[in-house]
């Protein structure tokens, strides 16, 4: 797989970009993290491009090809994935504890480099309307998911410590991820 991540170029075809995605989706799906994955979803809100459903571990999928590289389906579904695996490792997060899977600063650092790098760069705002993936422990990880099953020499490269961390934890539930 590491070959496929040109040396020094971190432009991977979109075709490429999905295919991985797609192993990982039904590698998750195999082990029971994901429950299926639903495609060409209309979604209310037309910012949205993915949805992981916390449970039930459902994925939808609505993305558009005329979209920025980080809104393409390769990476919002490895994203979503993400989110499942999140979850699997910490089923009440949100609800009682607050789980943080990057502890320290590099970590968090780096693993907001990496979400800016997908996702476009963080909102900044003073009201109510906060970037939701600004202090989100889930959200970062997810990023950092995508980006390591993306993009997997460039997100060591640029994020050693987040990388480690994620791989260590999901590493755990799924022996064949990494
Ligand atoms: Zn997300």
């Amino acid at each position: 797989m590491m070959e496929l991540d040109f040396p020094f170029v971190d432009t991977i075809p979109i075709d490429e970009q999905r295919r991985r995605a797609n192993r990982v989706a039904e590698l998750a799906t195999e082990e029971g993290y994901v429950d299926s994955v639903t495609r060409d979803v209309t979604f209310e809100d037309e910012t949205v491009r993915g949805k992981y459903w916390r449970g039930v571990n459902l994925i939808e999928i609505g993305t558009d090809s005329d979209d920025f590289p980080g809104f393409r389906t390769g990476i919002v579904l490895a994203h979503e994935v993400g989110h499942a695996f999140y979850d699997a490792w910490s089923p009440d997060s949100g609800i009682e504890e607050q789980p943080r899977l990057f502890r320290t600063a590099d970590e968090k650092e780096q693993a907001r480099r990496l979400s800016e790098r997908l996702h476009g760069p963080m909102i900044e705002t003073n009201g109510p309307f906060v970037d939701y993936r600004k202090g989100s422990d889930e959200e970062l990880a997810a990023a950092v998911f995508a980006s390591r099953i993306i993009e997997p020499m460039a997100a060591q490269r640029i994020a050693p410590d987040a990388v480690r961390r994620l791989e260590n934890i999901f590493g755990d539930l799924s022996k064949n991820l990494f």
